[in-house]
């Protein structure tokens, strides 16, 4: 049988500050070291500042936030939204500078602020072109400090579902700085819908029952995509997420 085997991306996406440079590096150096794949990198974030790996293509060279807040006057927000803007001008070029990069394996960190990739047209377009040229798929990464209560659980949980009817790819959930002793308590309730359910039902008001009920309704929806626990920081849980992805591919990719 003649195996075709697709590039993967690994769009790894989250709220500003959860560990998704981070990620990208150790996640990307486990795989060179671990699985023996070339492994590209692709940085998609035009404010980032020092990146710890090596961007094989960076967004920076085609479109800068220091750059464009001179060039228009703009303060960071205003410049990061025309960022997103000029990133769509200028995507035909992009997707042939992604292309380039001929890595079998390729991760793709994205902005900071995850609105400005999820919710402007920039992000899912990308996507499309990324599809053009293999297999992606979301990595959706939080942080223990972003869940203080079952309802903050189950926002983030609507956040992965958000991305995914957004960018229409498969996401995976992923609970980042494990290290963090906060992290075991939001583990265990991100983990189980059960145990998130039970949780929301001791919560009063409106967020709460609303939460319970959305909870419900996606529990019908979504494939059981179990939670994957790692610390970006200190190495651990990457070969879970590793084999995760490698399950969406299977299931999803061109593999025949
Ligand atoms: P990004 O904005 O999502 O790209 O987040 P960064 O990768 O820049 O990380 C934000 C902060 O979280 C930095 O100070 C990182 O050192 C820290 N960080 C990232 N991953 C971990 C982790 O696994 N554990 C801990 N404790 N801190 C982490």
């Amino acid at each position: 049988m003649l195996w075709v085997v697709e590039r993967q991306f690994i769009v790894v996406l989250g709220p500003a500050g959860s560990g998704k440079t981070t990620l990208t590096a150790s996640f990307g150096r486990w795989v060179e070291e671990k699985q023996g794949l070339s492994v590209g990198y692709v940085n998609l974030d035009p404010g980032a500042d020092i990146l710890p790996y090596k961007a094989d293509f960076d967004i920076r060279r085609y479109v800068n936030v220091r750059d464009v807040m001179k060039k228009y006057g703009l303060g960071p927000n205003g410049a990061f939204i025309k960022c997103a803007d000029l990133m769509l001008e200028d995507l035909e070029r992009i997707i042939a500078g992604i292309d380039s990069v001929k890595s079998e394996y390729v991760i793709v960190d994205t902005p900071g602020q995850m609105e400005l990739f999820v919710f402007r047209r920039s992000g899912p377009t990308i996507i499309d072109g990324l599809r053009s040229l293999g297999f992606p798929i979301a990595v959706v990464v939080f942080d223990p400090s972003l869940a203080g209560s079952p309802v903050d659980i189950a926002a983030l949980k609507l956040m992965t579902t958000v991305v995914q009817l957004r960018l229409n790819v498969d996401s995976v959930p992923v609970l980042n700085k494990v290290d963090l002793p906060s992290s075991s308590e939001v583990a265990k309730v991100l983990e189980s819908s059960k145990d998130l359910l039970e949780a929301l039902r001791y919560e009063e008001g409106l967020s709460a029952d609303l939460a319970q009920a959305l909870m419900t309704v996606l529990e019908d929806y979504r494939q059981a995509s179990r939670l994957v626990k790692v610390s970006a920081l200190q190495g651990t849980g990457l070969e879970e997420l590793y084999d995760i992805l490698h399950e969406v591919y299977c299931t999803c990719g061109d593999l025949t």
